[in-house]
Order: structure tokens, then C-alpha cells, then sequence
């Protein structure tokens, strides 16, 4: 039997907490990234899940054939904010304090959470990158806005040092500490140049309408960064990638 549990939290990204508990909007299907609940499967777990199947906008995918566009800078306005990090059976989300958006094309997004995935989520042309940062933003009438970021394996990134040395072991674990502040600020790489495209959460229930970012460079991380983050999930913690269909990637 499925247990369910109300949750008040806004959905973003990563959807439920654990097997069995549910998020809100009603689905309650556990989900995962291998075997039966697998992405292959995810269309088929929950009605509520059914974009993960029929959706022509999917994320994640590979960035190849973009076209030369005049894309504007995207402002940051990111601030430290109290480590508060939650294991969510999928991956370590850091839920940021209010007071940190962007602003793109005059329109402005407020940072809610980071998490990662191991390997890559999104391909560039046609490469898959050993992690991936997911900066998810919310505007006032809740329409989503991810950056992605690359890490190559290179130094220590000492920005997510105090996230993977407070990094939850178990599901459902949170850690928090006022004493501890993380600052997105320092995880973004220095050229902001990116890639634009439309595209979906990347976990069910692949809802679309979500703006991607990606910047075109990546940023580095240790090895051994890389692997506790792997390891804390026994595997892959990426949805393969999805079919481009008619959609426009910005560069
Ligand atoms: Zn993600």
C-alpha cells in the first residue's frame, strides 16, 4: 500500500521525499532510476506522471545544432544562505533562503533550491559530463527557470564543501545549521555565457514550460566530490536524454 503524507512544500525538481511519501499535487508513485520504476517507466507509474511519456518537451537533452542568437545576459543576484540540505532519496537538494533571483530578459526568478545529479543530465554536443548542478528559480506566478551547470573533474570545489561534508547519508535526512552559510555565487563559473532552450523537470512529473539555461562552461570538482555523490545513491541519478523534436536551442 502507498502511504501518503501531505506535503505543503512547493514541488521543484525533485519531486517526492522518499518511497511512499507524496508530493504535492497528488501523485504518490515512487519513482527511481533503474528497474521497474525507472525513467522508461515513469510515464506509466502515476496518471499524474503521463508528460514523462507524451511530452514533445522533455529535459534533459543534447545540446547540439544550436543557433547564434543574441542571448542577454542573465543578471545574478545571489546572496549565502543557511546550510539546509535534505537527502530526498533522488538527490541532495540545499533549499536556499529567500533573497537570491536572477534576471533575464527583464524578467525575474527567485532562487529556490540546488541539487545535483551524477553523471550529467544534459549532453553538449554530445558529451555527458560527470555531474550537473540544477539552480532551480520560481517567479511570482510559479513558472520554473533551471540553470545547469557542468563540472569537469579537476580541484576541489571548495563552494559545495560544506554541502557534501553535511551531506544527509539517509533519505528523508536533513541537515541544517544556521552557523554554516552556502553561497551560490561562488558555484556559477566565471564566463556566464549559456544555452537556451524550453524543456521539463527532468524528474515525474516531467511538467514542461520550464526555461533552461546551461552555461557553456563548466566548473571543476574533485574526484572524490564526484564519487561521494554517486555513492550516496548506489548509482546514476540522471534521466537519459530526450528527444529535441522541434525545439530551438539558443546559444
Ligand atoms: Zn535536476
Amino acid at each position: 500500500m502507498k502511504k501518503y503524507i501531505k506535503q505543503a512544500s512547493i514541488v521543484l525538481g525533485s519531486a517526492c521525499l522518499s518511497a511512499g511519501i507524496a508530493f504535492a499535487g497528488g501523485g504518490n508513485a515512487h519513482w527511481g532510476y533503474s528497474g521497474a520504476q525507472g525513467p522508461a517507466n515513469w510515464g506509466n507509474l502515476s496518471p499524474e506522471f503521463e508528460m514523462c511519456a507524451k511530452g514533445k518537451n522533455q529535459s534533459p537533452i543534447n545540446i547540439t545544432s544550436t543557433i547564434e542568437s543574441e542571448l542577454p545576459p542573465i543578471t545574478f543576484s545571489y546572496a549565502a544562505s543557511p546550510l539546509d540540505v535534505i537527502n530526498n532519496g533522488h538527490t541532495i537538494k540545499a533549499s536556499m533562503a529567500p533573497g537570491s533571483s536572477i534576471t533575464v530578459e527583464g524578467h525575474t526568478y527567485e532562487l529556490k533550491q540546488v541539487h545535483w545529479h551524477t553523471p550529467s543530465e544534459n549532453h553538449i554536443d554530445g558529451r555527458s559530463f560527470p555531474m550537473e548542478a540544477h539552480f532551480v528559480h520560481a517567479d511570482a506566478e510559479g513558472n520554473l527557470a533551471v540553470i545547469g551547470i557542468m563540472y569537469v573533474k579537476g580541484r576541489e570545489d571548495a563552494s559545495i564543501v560544506d554541502i557534501w561534508n553535511n551531506m544527509p547519508a539517509k533519505t528523508g535526512e536533513v541537515s541544517n545549521n544556521a552557523d554554516v552559510t552556502v553561497n551560490p555565487m561562488d558555484m556559477l563559473p566565471t564566463n556566464r555565457d549559456y544555452y537556451r532552450f524550453n524543456g521539463s523537470l527532468t524528474t515525474p512529473p516531467c511538467s514542461e514550460g520550464v526555461r533552461w539555461m546551461v552555461m557553456k562552461d563548466p566548473v571543476e570538482a574533485s574526484a572524490e566530490q564526484v564519487e561521494k555523490f554517486h555513492s550516496s545513491f548506489h548509482g546514476d541519478t540522471n534521466r537519459p536524454i530526450q528527444p529535441v523534436n522541434a525545439r530551438p536551442i539558443l546559444r
